[in-house]
């Protein structure tokens, strides 16, 4: 049974600066999907595609905290570097992924890549931010850097496109990211006029950003930079390219827990999102310059 769409959600209006480097269209929780609704994704920040210019500063985004959740950022065109207090730093180009546990605690920045920074170029990202289940939200804070060639690779029959998986099993191929709670993240190039069909289990928190191009899924047409939100009938997924398409496919269990979030903490309850901002106040996420 093909899965339900309830909602295909236009990008929104305006974007919106995360510091000076990530100009972002909010599609969760800004089109009115709730935290809840799309859990364990908590926030799907889209900085669709955007040329800032050649610049001497670096763009970015200065020290800051995160507690309780996980980054997750996915690069499609340009190049973003990172550091953090746990000691890890490296630099995401097209098709690599930064998969970061903030867990119970990590200071870190994110910025332009110097020489990205310097000549300029189209940039394209999106920054996912995954919940943790309670009982992992106190895991000390890790890293992990995926390079395109790590990705589950899936090449779709009649040269229809390519499939990355990130996360989870597209068909039976793995993707590379390990993860608190059941996900899939799958990256597919669908060239124009082709199709791919795919299942996403039913009780997942679905959903597809039209990062480019144009589909028609369910008779419906999701336009370039549109957002899909599955209901939770059926589980297969059928897309034909209307035109040549990259696509965010997300799918997710719920975790099932209240969620307490101020600003970059998410946690389950008030009390331990003030304990957050006391340990963050008292240097407890550690140091970074
Ligand atoms: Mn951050």
């Amino acid at each position: 049974m093909k899965k339900s769409i309830e909602k295909i959600f236009p990008r929104p209006a305006q974007p919106g600066m995360v510091g000076d480097g990530f100009r972002v269209y909010n599609m969760v929780p800004g089109s009115g999907i709730s935290k809840e609704r799309m859990s364990p994704f908590l926030l799907l920040d889209f900085n669709a595609e955007f040329d800032f210019g050649p610049s001497n500063h670096i763009r970015g985004v200065d020290v800051h905290p995160h507690k309780g959740f996980e980054t997750v950022t996915i690069a499609y065109k340009g190049s973003v570097a990172h550091h953090d207090s746990s000691g890890n730093s490296g630099v995401i180009n097209p098709g690599d992924v930064q998969w970061m546990t903030a867990g119970a605690g990590i200071l870190h920045k994110e910025y332009h890549e110097e020489n990205f920074s310097k000549s300029g170029g189209p940039f394209e990202m999106v920054q996912l931010w995954v919940n943790l289940p309670a009982k992992d939200k106190g895991t000390p804070a890790h890293y992990q850097g995926i390079t395109a060639d790590q990705m589950g690779k899936v090449t779709l029959p009649d040269q229809a496109g390519i499939v990355n998986v990130i996360a989870g099993t597209f068909h039976d191929t793995k993707g590379p990211a390990e993860t608190y709670t059941p996900v899939n993240v799958f990256d597919i190039k669908l060239e124009k006029d082709h199709r791919t069909e795919f299942s996403l289990p039913k009780e997942h928190n679905a959903a597809i950003l039209v990062v480019n191009g144009e589909i028609e899924i369910n008779g419906q047409v999701a336009k370039e930079h549109s957002f899909i939100l599955f209901g939770h009938e059926g589980d297969e997924v059928a897309i034909r390219a209307t035109e040549k398409a990259v696509l965010l496919v997300l799918s997710g269990e719920p975790i099932n827990e209240p969620i307490a979030s101020y600003g970059p903490f998410v946690m389950n309850t008030q009390e331990e999102i003030y304990q957050a901002f006391e340990d963050y106040q008292a240097g407890k996420f550690g140091t970074l310059e």
